[in-house]
């Protein structure tokens, strides 16, 4: 059987911008891929009705991605960062980000090996988390790549281009809130863009000092387990 890979490359977009989706994906000789990306276009200001109060409970929409996990997922972290964080404060905030996932199945689909020195946003057989360089506008990338329905390894970069906070600071981006987002693409979960769900953590529009993503709602959790099943107590 020819071997196919894929790539997704998934972008988080900033609150007050435009819905801008990029999703873009080729096919070398023999792998493709598919990114997704979270943006941020500060010269547009678009006006969301958002429901006043958090319906994330009560929501139960979701969507999936053609892809999810048929392993572990086992990552590592690249704390590595110019913004003061200690590694094992990074470690805490991402490890909080995974774990809010599996907490709501049965079946193990994350789990954090170690730090590492490695870059993310190449495939090299490594799930890695990691800051690095992007151009404004975008705030992580996280890639996917595939094969069939199966994802074989993800990546997400989160953007030195802007400041980050472990603590949920006006005018950073939050790590874990970022980060818990991030992690629904890696289970197999897709943004979501209607503003009918913006209290959902994969909610596609993200700002800053926002930490409501930390949290599963009702359609977050919905969507995990129709790939990965229920919680078995
Ligand atoms: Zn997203």
């Amino acid at each position: 059987m020819k071997k196919v890979a894929s790539l997704v490359l998934i972008v988080l977009i900033l609150w007050s911008s435009a819905t801008v989706l990029f999703s873009s994906v080729s096919t070398a000789e023999s792998s493709a891929s598919l990114m997704v990306i979270e943006r941020y276009d500060s010269r547009r200001v678009v006006v969301y009705a958002i429901p006043d109060t958090d319906d994330s409970m009560t929501n139960p929409h979701y969507k999936l991605l053609n892809f999810h996990w048929y392993s572990t997922a086992k990552y590592y972290v690249n704390p590595s960062n110019k913004y003061g964080f200690s590694t094992s404060d990074v470690v805490a905030a991402i490890t909080t980000s995974a774990e809010t996932w599996d907490d709501e199945t049965a079946y193990e689909v994350f789990s954090y090996i170690g730090t590492t020195t490695r870059s993310a946003g190449r495939r090299d057989g490594y799930n890695v988390v990691a800051w690095g360089t992007y151009r404004s506008g975008v705030i992580a990338v996280t890639y996917v790549w595939y094969s069939g329905s199966m994802i074989l390894e993800t990546d997400t970069r989160m953007n030195t281009y802007y400041k980050w906070s472990l603590t949920g600071e006006a005018g950073r981006m939050d790590v874990q809130n970022l980060m818990t987002h991030e992690f629904g693409h890696w289970a197999g979960l897709a943004d979501l863009y209607d503003s009918a769900d913006y209290w959902l953590t994969m909610y596609g529009r993200g700002s800053f000092g926002e930490t409501y993503k930390r949290t599963l709602g009702l359609g977050d959790v919905l969507g995990l387990e129709a790939v990965y099943g229920p919680l078995i107590i």
